[in-house]
């Protein structure tokens, strides 16, 4: 049996460096330095973008301020938010293609995956042009014959988006429509390993009629450029996607300011699999969710818990599985795995593996990096980890690569412990053809999503995010725009049946 099945370099042809600026109250602006961003796959450059510091922040964070604060969105009828909203879905379905090809180079990431997910966001920004207009609040009319009181729903203010470099396009489309629904003028920020497509966005923007000021982008780093959208006092909101250790920091900073924060951050995510299970089915599933953009995802399916009866088969399905699955040329229709995103990541990977092997686990598939013939070495193999014990690191830490650990159990009560015994709770998965099997293990999982028979299916109308250090609010579906609305009563006097509250004298 072969290990793997490897696709080498593509003879398709790559397009000219982009170059991408800062766009702040309508204006494109050169940054004082640059970065390029050298394709992980085919090592040239990609991109080459301004990189900003505290000036262009504060530029941007005054004119979303002054955007907010003259209404020039906030206080737009939801319609129009709306229409605009929904002429931008629709120019980013007739950019698709050129979106695609940029963030594949500089993510790493299979071009028809990449294809997926920028069409796939269209949707999201066209979900959200839907809900601008269902913002509704309460009224109570029974408090009295002179009194009534209104609970109304007001955009938050002004938003800082933080975003990171495995699902650019995506994880942006999850926040910003949300937050331009709810009324918010927002900073957006995106990792400045992945800024092209963001950049591309802010071209269909303008395009779209959006106001200048209510989006501005700053790239660069996460310090100083990320630093200060999480601290300056005209942001009111911060939401951010990347690690648990950059939210924890980000979630300091902003409480100097008492900013709401939304984080969106890492997994261990379990699937647990019970004897009875469609085992094709949850096999299929397993590999995916292991391998789907090399692992380098927070719903990462990283850790299977099996029942120790199905164990060991199981186990020799998902390896010889493993061994289908396309990995190489990111530019390729064929390839379904792409490469990893910077050396050093790669090398972070490795060293879990290795200290997974030095406690004592099995590494039975793959463990080590992966030359693409034409390409480079920045990839890493089909890696499946056994006799993984519940203290091992590789147990209970993201490892962010195509790597699978094999646990296993024998009673739901110690499946669901096994699951819950984790710093994470974003998501987690049971396969049993039992309902009652399923719907117990569902409610007493710790985890912001369960999949029951199937991993890592979403809609915009499902709302998501993690419980415990995966983070706190929800992103997408109805919650996703409520954590852009702050709460404001509105408390009426329509009469005058009750005495003044000061005693005249006489
Ligand atoms: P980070 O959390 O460092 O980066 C995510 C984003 O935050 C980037 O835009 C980054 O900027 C920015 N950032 C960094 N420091 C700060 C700061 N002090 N204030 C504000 N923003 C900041 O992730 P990494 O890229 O370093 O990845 C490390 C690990 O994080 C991965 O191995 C993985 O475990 C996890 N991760 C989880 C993700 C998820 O989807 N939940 C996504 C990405 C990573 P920049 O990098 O441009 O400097």
């Amino acid at each position: 049996m072969t290990e793997m099945t490897l696709i080498p370099r593509s003879r398709t042809a790559l397009p000219d460096v982009r170059i991408n600026r800062h766009w702040i109250d309508g204006v494109w602006l050169d940054g004082d330095a640059q970065s390029d961003r050298i394709s992980p796959s085919h090592r040239v450059v990609v991109s080459r973008s301004a990189l900003g510091g505290e000036a262009d922040d504060v530029a941007a964070i005054t004119a979303a301020r002054r955007a907010f604060d003259d209404g020039r969105w906030s206080r737009l009828p939801a319609k129009a938010r709306a229409a605009v909203l929904l002429k931008v879905a629709d120019l980013i379905e007739a950019n698709v293609e050129p979106m695609a090809l940029i963030e594949t180079l500089e993510s790493g990431k299979p071009i028809t995956q990449a294809r997926g997910e920028v069409a796939g966001a269209a949707d999201l920004w066209r979900y959200a042009a839907a809900l601008a207009r269902t913002i509704e609040g309460d009224s109570f009319n029974g408090l009295g014959p002179d009194m009534l009181a209104t609970v109304l729903k007001e955009p938050i203010g002004v938003v800082s988006i933080i975003t990171p470099w495995n699902f650019p396009f995506w994880i942006l489309s999850q926040k910003l429509p949300f937050a331009l629904a709810a009324g918010c003028t927002c900073v957006v920020k995106p990792s400045e390993m992945t800024p092209s497509t963001t950049a591309m966005l802010g071209e269909i923007l303008i395009e779209a009629g959006l106001p200048a000021g209510v989006v501005n982008i700053v790239l660069g780093h996460g310090q100083p450029v990320g630093a200060m959208m999480t601290a300056h006092r005209d942001v009111d909101m911060v939401t951010f996607t990347g690690s648990t250790a950059v939210g924890k920091l980000i979630s300091r900073t902003a409480s100097d300011t008492l900013k709401k924060v939304a984080l969106e951050l890492g997994g261990k995510n379990p699937q647990v699999i019970f004897p009875d299970a469609d085992l094709d089915s949850a096999a299929d599933a397993v590999v995916f969710g292991t391998y789907f953009n090399v692992g380098q995802c927070c719903n990462a399916g990283s850790r299977i818990i099996l029942h120790e009866d199905i164990a060991e088969a199981f186990t020799a399905k998902v390896v010889e599985l493993s061994a289908h699955v396309t990995f190489g040329d990111p530019m390729d229709p064929a390839t379904q795995v792409g490469a990893i995103v910077t050396p050093d990541h790669g090398a972070k990977i490795d060293a879990c593996v290795q200290a997974a092997r030095a406690a004592g686990a099995r590494v039975v598939l793959g463990g080590g990096p992966l030359t693409v013939p034409g390409l480079g070495a920045q990839f890493y193999r089909p890696t499946i980890v056994t006799g993984v014990t519940p203290d091992m690191a590789i147990a209970r830490d993201e490892v962010f690569g195509p790597v699978l650990s094999v646990l296993t159990f024998r009673t739901l009560d110690e499946a669901v412990a096994l699951c819950n015994d984790a710093d994470y709770g974003l998501s987690a998965g049971v396969w049993s053809e039992n309902i009652h099997t399923c719907l117990a293990f569902a409610r007493q999982v710790q985890a912001g999503t369960v999949w029951t028979n199937t991993w890592m299916d979403g809609f915009p109308e499902v709302t998501f995010g993690g419980m415990k250090q995966s983070g706190q609010g929800r992103e997408i579906g109805r919650n996703g725009l409520e954590e852009f609305l702050e709460i404001k009563s509105v408390v009426m006097r329509i009469g005058r049946t009750r005495g003044n509250w000061v005693r005249q004298p006489g």
